[in-house]
């Protein structure tokens, strides 16, 4: 089987592999890369893997730093460009269900394909384009379906993350989880305890973002990984209401969280505070699902403090609330207001002073009363309109 090596960033790398060969090791294109170009999808970050051990990459290369070393990573500046390149490896004993307690550089392909999660994502290809396939990655891949490196099971158990990642990938994908990895998956559900909540909220927006979700969020509720979450073991039903809204794909994690959280009734700054997203990401979302209820007849101040952002989210996610919803009224209502943001009213403090105003809460207040007439239409946004309505404040 040859993998089409055509793509631009392949070709860019294949000279690395060369060198790299030359120097008599042996490396390979690995990982999502090859599985992506085999399905002809869109490739990013090619991952290239090595019999070479991080310090003979070091002497092949004339630039290189040191990414992740201590795993084995060397990155490769190659014209400006970096290139990963990981020795092969496997990770003996794993104690806590995730980070395996040593890695250890071995020779062998075999062995580093070994401890890859799913079958297709064990795929190597050389130079040439010739692809390496120990475990039937190529029938999975036609089959559109992940099934576990080995013994599922052992490999839930070594580290529980890759059951998020079953399910993110099923998203992703559109593939389908074989029937005894599901199976594992399920049993094994609890351990992803073990794991931290980033790693598992990063699995699980990117599932929410995939073409797939349906399928994806129909096995995290049937195999109860929603039970080891944060705050949505109780929320089977709600799993399944947010399952069943319309197929299109959600580009926007801000829009996902505002769907889930919406869906879900769960208190946003909580909620996200609990999966540890970013704060920007926590108020807007918040910002958007206190617009949702408002989104028949939004009042111009609601708009307003909700700002453009949140504006988009909440009309955005609307769409798949309740489907004959129509965003372009309420986005061009904002698109309309008189004022977009504080700093654009035509008149501050200094100007107030400057008319024998004496500093104190009296000009605070007052600006925030022209502030919101001017957004209910009720002054216009110039220094004179405001100055005179200021006068009878
Ligand atoms: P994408 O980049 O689209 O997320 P990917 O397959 O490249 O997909 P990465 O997380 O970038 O996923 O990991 C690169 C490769 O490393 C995977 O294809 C897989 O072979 C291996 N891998 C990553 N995480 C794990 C894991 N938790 N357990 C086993 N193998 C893993
Ligand atoms: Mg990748």
């Amino acid at each position: 089987m040859q993998i089409d090596l055509t793509h631009p960033d392949f070709q860019a790398a294949i000279p690395i592999l060369q060198q790299i060969e030359a120097a008599g090791f042996e490396a390979y294109f690995v990982g999502g890369s090859v599985r992506d170009a085999l399905l002809g999808l869109p490739i990013h970050d090619v991952d290239i893997a090595s019999s070479a051990y991080p310090e003979e990459i070091k002497q092949i290369f004339r630039k290189t730093v040191d990414t992740g070393i201590q795993h084995g990573t060397v990155m490769v500046l190659d014209h400006g460009v970096g290139y990963e390149v990981t020795t092969f490896r496997t990770e003996s004993t794993y104690q806590d269900y995730r980070r395996p307690d040593q890695v250890t550089f071995v020779r062998s392909l075999a062995e580093d394909l070994k401890r890859r999660d799913f079958t297709v994502n064990a795929l190597a290809a050389r130079h040439d384009g010739t692809v390496v396939d120990l475990f039937d990655g190529l029938g999975d891949l036609a089959a559109k379906r992940l099934r576990a490196v080995g013994d599922p099971h052992e490999r839930f158990h070594e580290d529980a993350l890759r059951m998020m990642r079953a399910v993110r990938f099923q998203s992703q994908l559109g593939f389908t989880v074989a029937p005894e990895t599901q199976a594992a998956i399920a049993e094994n559900a609890a351990l992803l305890a073990h794991i931290s909540v980033e790693r598992v909220a990063s699995e699980f927006t990117r599932l929410l973002v995939g073409n797939q979700r349906r399928a994806g969020l129909a096995t995290f509720v049937a195999t109860g990984l929603y039970r080891y979450v944060p705050l949505m073991a109780a929320k089977q039903k709600e799993l399944v209401a947010l399952q069943q809204l319309p197929d299109t794909p959600i580009a926007d994690p801000a829009v996902a969280w505002t769907l889930v959280c919406q869906c879900l009734q769960l208190a946003v700054p909580q909620t996200m505070k609990a999966w540890k997203q970013a704060n920007q990401l926590s108020h807007l979302v918040q910002a958007a699902v206190a617009l949702l209820p408002q989104l028949a007849a939004p009042t111009p101040w609601a708009l307003y403090t909700a700002g453009e952002a949140a504006v988009t989210v909440a009309t955005t996610a609307q769409t798949y609330l309740q489907p004959d919803f129509a965003p372009a009224p309420v986005q061009a209502a904002y698109a309309a207001l008189p004022l977009h943001h504080h700093q654009e009213l035509a008149l501050n403090g200094r100007d107030l002073m400057a008319q024998g105003w004496r500093p104190g809460p009296k000009i605070g207040q007052t600006l925030h009363q022209l502030e919101k007439a001017v957004v209910a239409g009720e002054v216009a946004n110039t220094p004179e309109s405001l100055l005179a309505a200021a006068m009878v404040k």
